[in-house]
């Protein structure tokens, strides 16, 4: 049979069992508990009449609650569309209407937005999957609790989820515009995790006859990767996005405790990775740079932190090294990934051959091939050393957008995925991702990367975070314009920061303009909305 999703809530109990799987504020679920949870929610949904070909909405924070929604929508056959809960109501309308979810599992918090949203009352189901001890004073008819809707079901539903099935409609950040749905099939979530779980943990995943999973220690396992059984990790990066969703199944598949925190609070991040021994971390680069600075690094031990790991968006150099400090016994490394291509792509091998390359975003995972095309001709793959756009093919490469054909076909050529990004490989084959293509500025027919800028003005000491944007500027293209955080308790002088720039790239990178603002706008995934600021500069 083919190994997919369904199978993860059975395999990791029948490996892992008592072990705690998941906890939550002061509760505990462990890998068994899980397993019978999402049975049920499962064998529930399916005598719903929910199953192949359907789509659940999942509107709900990290809690056990999104874990066992999810796992038993993916047991039952029906697929996942994720969604942040804090969604603002075109977007979660849009959401609904595109993926023409059946069912919705969400919190008190939000349900009123949810019911609005579905005017058309395309949702037959709405389930109200509350943390317990949440107070619910009336639930308006045609609602249900979780408990209500899985009173009954204990048999594990039997069902035949095969690779090519859909596993989810996982819609994009949105960063660069508007966001889009993109279909992901069993097949892709499976051979991604299981990517992970070769490249950070040295292991593979075999299945049996009956399509359980079990892991098998390959050559090169070492300490430094998720030693699988041993590792707690704790979750602050939002579920509901393509990096936190897909490193939550991978972490299960390892015998990791998965600690999940509310709204990331550095603080407080600081206490429970003090408080688990947390041996691997992951998150945003924003995240990152609030928990490194924090006067809370200096009191707290963070000696059982074996891996730091980073992605969803560039981290600067000084933030890096800030981490690495922070956290003296754990490799900071890099992953690099997208939607698109269900999530990891690349990343700093943990285990077997390979090194932490400084800037780099490390080697493409196991079976994934990528090529440095040129911009002007898709057809011309560039040499080591030469920038030009990111294509990547492997089995984690999705299927598509779902309902939009036409950009499906523009960036999935021939098995192939053009990421947008644009990059470029050292002569080991080690990957740089220099922007986005769609960030990136012309001036004066020059290219101009406005990552590279920001890596200088964050290495200057009155400057806590950059962001360059373009401003139009008529005949000479786009120039740039720099959004600065000052670093507590400095000033900006804007004229000297431009000359400290200006001193370290070729004049036709200068920085034209800088704008000093108290925050950068970041999505819930942690990116710099470079949207957002260049209209600030459209309306300034
Ligand atoms: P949209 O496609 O809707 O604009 P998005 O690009 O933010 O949103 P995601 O799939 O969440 O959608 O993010 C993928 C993008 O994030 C990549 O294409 C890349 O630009 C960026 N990214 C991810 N990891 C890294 C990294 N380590 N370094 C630099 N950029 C990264």
């Amino acid at each position: 049979p083919d190994i997919t999703m369904a199978a993860l809530p059975p395999s990791t109990a029948r490996m892992y069992g008592s072990r705690a799987a998941v906890v939550d504020e002061d509760r505990i679920v462990t890998y068994d508990e899980l397993d019978v949870a999402t049975a049920r929610v499962s064998a529930a949904l399916r005598a719903a009449g929910v199953g192949d070909g359907d789509v659940v909405l999942l509107h709900l924070g990290n809690s056990i609650e999104f874990l066992v929604c999810y796992y038993g929508s993916l047991r039952a056959g029906a697929a996942v569309t994720p969604v942040n809960p804090l969604q603002p109501m075109p977007g979660l309308r849009a959401q609904l209407a595109e993926t023409g979810a059946s069912i919705a599992f969400t919190g008190s918090a939000q349900l009123d937005r949810l019911l609005e949203a579905d005017s058309d009352h395309g949702v037959t189901a709405v389930v109200l999957a509350d943390r317990p001890g949440v107070d619910v004073e009336t639930v308006p008819d045609g609602v249900i609790t979780l408990a209500e809707f899985t009173a009954g079901h204990t048999d594990p539903a039997i069902t035949d989820v095969v690779g090519s099935d859909l596993a989810h409609l996982a819609f994009t950040g949105g960063t660069t515009g508007v966001s889009k749905g993109v279909r992901v099939l069993h097949r892709n979530v499976v051979a991604n995790v299981t990517q992970m779980v070769g490249w950070r943990a040295g292991h593979a995943v075999v299945a049996d006859a009956t399509g359980l999973v079990r892991l098998e220690s390959r050559d090169g396992a070492d300490e430094r990767g998720v030693v699988p059984g041993s590792a707690a990790t704790v979750v602050v990066s939002p579920l509901f996005h393509a990096h936190a969703l897909i490193n939550m199944s991978f972490l299960l598949l390892c015998g990791a405790t998965q600690v999940l925190a509310g709204r990331f609070d550095p603080a407080g991040m600081l206490e429970l990775i003090e408080r688990h021994r947390a041996t691997y971390v992951t998150g945003s680069p924003a995240m990152w740079h609030a928990l490194a600075s924090h006067p809370d690094v200096a009191h707290r031990d963070l000696t059982s932190v074996r891996v730091v790991s980073s992605g969803a968006a560039p981290i600067d150099q000084v933030t890096l090294e800030t981490l690495t400090s922070a956290f003296p016994a754990g490799a900071v490394v890099e992953g690099y990934g997208l939607t698109e291509a269900t999530c990891l792509v690349s990343s700093a091998p943990l285990t077997g051959d390979g090194e932490y390359r400084l800037g780099s975003v490390g080697l493409p995972t196991f079976d994934t091939e990528i090529q440095i095309r040129s911009a002007d001709d898709r057809a011309a793959v560039l040499e080591p050393g030469q920038r030009g756009e990111l294509w990547v093919r492997g089995p984690q490469v999705t299927d598509g957008y779902h309902n939009h054909p036409e950009i499906t076909a523009a960036q999935y050529v021939d098995g192939w995925l053009d990421t947008g990004d644009i990059a470029y490989r050292d002569y080991d084959g080690y990957l740089y991702i220099c922007d986005r293509a769609k960030d990136m500025l012309i001036y004066k027919g020059y290219n101009v990367y406005p990552r590279e800028l920001e890596e200088i003005l964050v290495t200057h000491p009155d400057v806590a975070a950059a962001a360059v944007v373009g401003r139009e500027a008529g005949s000479v293209g786009q120039e740039p314009v720099a959004f600065i955080v000052a670093a507590a308790g400095h000033q900006v002088d804007t004229h000297r920061l431009q000359a400290y720039v200006a001193e370290q790239v070729l004049p036709y990178k200068k920085i034209r303009d800088v704008l000093v603002v108290d925050s950068l706008p970041t999505s819930a995934a942690g990116k710099v909305q470079k949207v957002a600021l260049r209209e600030r500069l459209v309306t300034a």
